[in-house]
């Protein structure tokens, strides 16, 4: 299996290479074979990136909305029409199941594309009188972007930070994650072949280093960064010395609240969504699952049952429901949870191993119960299947014990008491909440996290005020009264 692209690089509507750069090997989750090698930017590529990036984004900036838009709409039905061959590349670069890369992450880029092309014509801004004067005001670009992306959703998360920062004039020099940059360079060529000027939608591979010397420049307008809580402190602060705008989407240890009254099947099907999906390597999985006690016991066996029945196996198989954890590392630091967890005394309902074959980066669903607030499961972001179940009595200590944690990306309450789901729900510290329902994430919906988990917003309305400024115009219709 290969999956060499032509170049690591992708500038000024090219790929592009320099042997220099140190080697970043592409490895398949699915069986741990290097399908590409890559080389890191080298400070040259750099440059030129951001040249060709703060060349073409004044011209972008003054085109119409609309025909900006029509770009992106030419370049999501290319994505579109090219689902199969792409959802087969996501697949290799992360180790995801097919069956979830044919639905979730390309066709949700394609989604973000249609909908801030068709959004980015209807910004307007006001005017305000001013008894004979007045004043108007413009939404308009910032300039270059720099876009960095963590490893779960790498194509999702190049076309959710590209879309409304193309859509509103703005050029985006985006650093895929290290592990997984390979959806991004088909997203350089879709761009181009949709008729995107060349320069505005530039890639650069490389780890940290190249993310932070990119961030510093003084072309460079704003960073929107998805990773790590330590990697957004690092970033914010780089980015605050230059006063940059910065979008941080960054990492969770959400809750998901199960009242008494909730529906049993909803309730287990959420709570599976919530940390199973893409093998639990979700910013904004409900990790935290609070079982009303009432509910505990039946909720416990219902979720055992269904857990196990779970299909993990090779990614590329279409029965698969389960692949791999992205890499070694990310094994090494799941199992490290799971032991830690065991021996803090959690009870393990289901999983805990390494799955049928017992080899490769696999880790079964895995489910403890009897989590306490004070356990690491229950502090901590593991990012991997594992669930953590704690049990609650009254509604008012659950919004308490929901709340006493440093990250705030998101949450969910299930009951059937529609009045209690929005009392709970409002009070609980979460930027991105569901009631009934869990992880979804649909373009139209604002998505972004309070405390540690970020700053800013992706989708939605809000993401055009993150990625333009307001200018104001006083226009002066009266005589100049100077007292002098
Ligand atoms: P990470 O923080 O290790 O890396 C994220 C990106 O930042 C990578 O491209 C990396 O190369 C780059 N980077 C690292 N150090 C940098 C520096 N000093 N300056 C500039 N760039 C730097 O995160 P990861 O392991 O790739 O992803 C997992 C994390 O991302 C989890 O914490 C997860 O919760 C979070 N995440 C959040 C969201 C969200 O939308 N809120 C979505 C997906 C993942």
């Amino acid at each position: 299996m290969k999956a060499q692209p032509k170049g690591s690089h992708f500038i000024d509507g090219s790929y592009a290479e320099d042997a220099a750069g140190a080697v970043i090997e592409v490895v398949y989750p699915g069986t741990g074979e290097v399908i590409a090698r890559l080389h890191e930017a080298t400070p040259a590529l750099v440059e030129r990136a951001l040249a060709s990036a703060a060349r073409a984004q004044k011209a972008w900036a003054a085109l119409r909305p609309v025909e900006r838009g029509r770009i992106l709409n030419r370049a999501a039905a290319l994505i579109r029409a090219r689902g199969e061959a792409l959802a087969q590349l996501e697949t290799l670069d992360t180790g995801k199941p097919i069956q979830e890369t044919r639905v979730a992450d390309w066709p949700s880029g394609a989604d973000a594309l249609e909908y801030f092309a068709g959004l980015a014509p209807t910004v307007t801004g006001e005017t305000i009188p001013l008894g004979g004067d007045m004043v108007y005001t413009i939404r308009e670009a910032l300039g270059v972007c720099v876009g960095i992306g963590a490893w779960n959703y790498p194509s999702q998360i190049a076309c959710w930070k590209s879309a409304p920062a193309l859509a509103m004039g703005n050029a985006m020099i985006f650093k895929p994650s290290e592990v997984t940059p390979l959806g991004a360079l088909k997203l350089a060529e879709i761009f181009i072949e949709a008729g995107l000027p060349p320069g505005l939608f530039n890639v650069l591979q490389g780890r940290g280093a190249v993310g932070a010397g990119l961030i510093s420049d003084p072309r460079v307008a704003k960073v929107s960064l998805t990773g790590s809580v330590a990697t957004g402190q690092k970033v914010y602060a780089r980015a605050a010395e230059g006063l940059r705008h910065v979008t941080m989407e960054l990492g969770g240890k959400s809750p998901l609240i199960l009242f008494d009254d909730a529906s049993l099947e909803d309730a287990v099907g959420a709570a599976m969504l919530a940390n199973f999906y893409s093998a639990g390597q979700v910013c904004s999985n409900g990790t935290r699952v609070f079982v009303q006690k009432g509910l505990k016991e039946r909720f416990l066996a219902r979720l055992k049952e269904r857990a196990e029945k779970i299909v993990l196996g090779d990614p590329q198989d279409e029965g698969t429901q389960m692949g791999p954890l992205v890499s070694a590392l990310q094994l090494e630091k799941v199992t490290g949870f799971i032991a830690r967890a065991k021996a803090e005394g959690a009870r393990l309902v289901t999983g805990g191993g390494r799955g049928p074959q017992n080899d490769g980066w696999f880790v079964e669903p895995t489910v403890f119960a009897d989590v306490t607030d004070h356990m690491e499961l229950a502090r901590e972001e593991v990012f991997g299947p594992v669930m953590a179940v704690l049990d609650f009595d009254s509604e008012e200590e659950v919004i308490a014990r929901a709340n006493a944690s440093d990250f705030g990306l998101a949450a969910g309450v299930f009951t059937r008491d529609i009045a209690r789901a929005h009392r709970v729900i409002g009070q609980l510290e979460a930027g991105t909440c569901w009631i009934n329902a869990y992880n979804l994430t649909p373009v139209e919906a604002p998505f972004g996290g309070v405390k540690l988990s970020g700053v800013g917003r992706e989708n939605g309305h809000a993401a055009i005020e993150h990625y333009s400024q307001v200018r104001s115009v006083y226009l002066g219709l009266s005589p100049v009264d100077a007292p002098y």
